[in-house]
């Protein structure tokens, strides 16, 4: 089998990690390890999302894909979960630029992980909520792209007709009036 534990609290897996818990979704499966602890259903809902999509619409960024079982975790178990979290790193001035969030690859622990895992599923919520679940999918299809082709047409411009920069004012400017801050 293709993963490997990691044994402070976390598993590490190809395409997951998600650090004190014990979840992660792989191409052999979903798996997760029981440790007593209360009800993980928001996990399963997070690692259940990635299965689906990699069967349905394939693999994509890992800001794409991690940001899709955010959003679907929060709304199974506290909804403006992620935005909180985005608002607090806001706050103590430690969320990064969206530019250099959507190439992080998230699971590699450190500062990035932490804000990227959030922020992710905000951003997300907010592209679905604002321009619908079409043009979602059709990032996540093209955020899959090594990042030549990326640069070479941006997906944002090609999706939305806007830069991420402006896509990013959007998002910040939805959360503030969402969360009220
Ligand atoms: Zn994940």
């Amino acid at each position: 089998m293709n993963f490997e534990f990691i044994w402070n609290n976390a598993i590490s897996i190809p395409n997951c990690f998600i650090p004190i818990t014990g979840a992660g979704a792989g191409p052999e499966g979903i798996f997760n390890i029981y440790r007593g602890e209360t009800s993980n259903y928001g996990l399963a809902v997070h690692e259940n999302t990635h299965k689906l999509i990699y069967l349905n619409w394939g693999k994509s960024s890992s800001f794409m894909d991690e940001g899709l079982a955010m959003y679907t975790q929060a709304l199974a178990t506290n909804k403006d979960k992620n935005h909180r979290a985005v608002q607090k790193f806001i706050k103590e001035n430690k969320l990064f630029p969206l530019g250099k969030m959507v190439s992080f690859q998230i699971g590699k622990g450190g500062p990035e992980t932490m804000a990227s895992y959030p922020a992710s599923g905000s951003f997300v919520e907010f592209l679905i909520k604002t321009y619908g679940l079409k043009s979602f999918k059709q990032t996540y299809i093209l955020e899959n792209r090594p990042p030549e082709g990326k640069e070479k047409t941006s997906t944002w411009e090609k999706v939305y007709s806007k830069s991420l920069l402006e896509l990013e004012k959007e998002w910040l400017a939805w959360l503030r009036k969402t969360l009220k801050f």
